[in-house]
């Protein structure tokens, strides 16, 4: 596997115009020479104008949800197309804060997926086990169930994003052997051979380096180092390669 690294911020219901815009020419400036996949997943009402600070940067804009419809009576909700309208290239989908407070199922995330990668989106789906499903033994049965449910057809273009439920804002991470074996689990399974697969969950410019050693972790996906310019930029700085 090549150095480069994906790495995403999701920026989840946070930052308005002006210390998104402020967080965004940040990035930009620091990040102008790095070789590695960098995202920012604004909340929808900012998506344009940071893609605006962002163009003909090297950094790239996602969504962080999306419908399956493509228009149509769905009020609230914003289609792929429109988010390739405003300039975003990716989507995540299945975040467990969606699964958890949309009750969003597995099968619906996979309506999402097919719908976002036929609107030329990359989606980023996001799978990980609670805190009784690790301690019951059960983390990879869950996460299996997930994904299999979750992707659509592995010749299509998606990212797998491994979050612990556990591990998501709680500043608990998990330890590198839990996420090698669970990495390693996911690489295996035919659905997800060859794609990449980020690590989530309580990610910060302490422990990054770190996790990002780990055998079949292609990147990161952070939430609320994401949205600190130091924690965000000092990641990026010390990515292999710049
Ligand atoms: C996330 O929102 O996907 C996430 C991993 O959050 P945090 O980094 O805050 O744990």
């Amino acid at each position: 596997m090549s150095n480069n690294k994906i790495i995403v911020g999701n920026w989840k219901m946070n930052c308005l115009k002006k210390d998104g815009g402020n967080l965004a020419t940040q990035i930009r400036q620091s990040a102008k020479n790095s070789a590695n996949v960098i995202v920012v997943c604004p909340p929808f009402t900012i998506v344009s104008e940071i893609a605006t600070i962002l163009a003909d940067s090297n950094i790239d804009i996602g969504a962080q949800d999306c419908h399956y419809e493509e228009k149509g009576a769905f009020t609230g909700n914003i289609s792929p197309a429109m988010l390739v309208d405003s300039g975003a290239k990716y989507v995540i989908l299945g975040h467990s804060e969606r699964r958890a407070y949309h009750a969003e199922s597995s099968d619906l995330v996979r309506k999402k997926s097919l719908a976002a990668i036929k609107g030329n989106l990359i989606p980023i789906i996001c799978v990980g086990e609670s805190l009784a499903e690790r301690e019951s033994g059960q983390a990879k049965q869950v996460v299996e169930k997930q994904l299999v449910e979750s992707l659509p057809e592995n010749s299509s273009n998606f990212i797998i994003a491994y979050e612990p439920v556990w591990a998501i804002g709680t500043g608990k991470v998990a330890s590198s052997g839990d996420i090698l074996e669970m990495h390693n689990f996911i690489a295996s399974l035919p659905i997800c051979a060859g794609k990449p697969i980020l690590y989530g969950g309580s990610v910060n410019d302490a422990n990054s380096v770190e996790i990002l050693a780990i055998n079949n972790v292609s990147g990161l996906l952070i939430g609320g180092a994401s949205i600190v310019a130091e924690k965000f930029l000092k990641i990026i700085d010390n990515l292999v390669g710049g």
